[in-house]
């Protein structure tokens, strides 16, 4: 299944031209005609890539990009933006602010569509995590769906399992219960889901993992992170 792409772009004949492009690519699509919807949808929807124009009416593009990246649900939502080519100092702001790429107008789709794919891809291989993987007496192997301690095989339940997957993926970042909650059990889930489940989850978790439970470190008040180190 391909990524979702927001489009952020107060010109409609381009949001158009690249919802068209998109679709044909099999790409799904949204889109937003002005910064505000667009911190919106980006928060909600949790596109695989955002097209971010930077000459927006209200939030312009830079202040959207800013606002994104400063917030830990958003921060690693790639970005591409489009500039015009008055606007060489914005495009050097928008990447040392942590958009991926950009392009300037006026580009042909096709080029635009090329370069999502490759910061898709490079995303992709930076997450990548072995195939197995050895912390401490833990081994954690990925293709399998199978964890051990101290070579003893330990049964986790699928949720179980993303979580501690979530959590070694963060690479010791601290994680809100909130972040967690959304990434394993998604947002569109009929059952009321609240932050407790995390909870609940961590402490059946720690309880399976024995001794290498210890690197499930509790924050106060926030979240949870992955301690690497012995
Ligand atoms: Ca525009």
């Amino acid at each position: 299944m391909k990524e979702t792409i927001l489009i952020v772009e107060d010109e409609k004949d381009i949001v158009k031209m690249l919802e068209y492009n998109l679709k044909k690519e099999g790409f799904k699509t949204l889109s937003a005609y002005d910064g505000e919807d667009a911190l919106d949808m980006a928060g909600k929807n949790k596109p695989g890539l955002i097209v971010l124009d930077l000459m927006l009416p209200g939030i312009d593009g830079l202040e959207v990009c800013r606002l994104l990246k400063n917030n830990s649900k958003t921060a690693s939502l790639p970005i591409i933006m489009l500039t015009a080519k008055s606007q060489e100092s914005d495009k050097i702001v928008g990447l040392e602010l942590g958009a991926d790429d950009y392009m300037t107008k006026p580009f042909s789709p096709r080029e635009l569509i090329a370069r999502i794919k490759a910061v898709l891809r490079r995303i992709k291989e930076k997450d990548k995590l072995p195939e197995v993987l050895k912390i401490g007496d833990l081994t954690i192997d990925f293709s399998k769906i199978k964890v051990a301690v101290k070579d003893k095989t330990i049964e986790l339940t699928s949720k179980e399992f993303e979580l501690l997957k979530t959590l070694i993926k963060a690479k010791g970042r601290v994680l809100s219960r909130d972040y967690l909650l959304d990434n394993i059990w998604g947002f569109d889930n009929a059952v009321e889901i609240e932050t407790r489940t995390v909870d609940v989850h961590i402490r059946t978790l720690r309880k399976k993992l024995k001794s290498e439970s210890r690197r499930i470190l509790t924050v106060k008040n926030y979240g949870y992170r992955f301690e690497y180190e012995d």
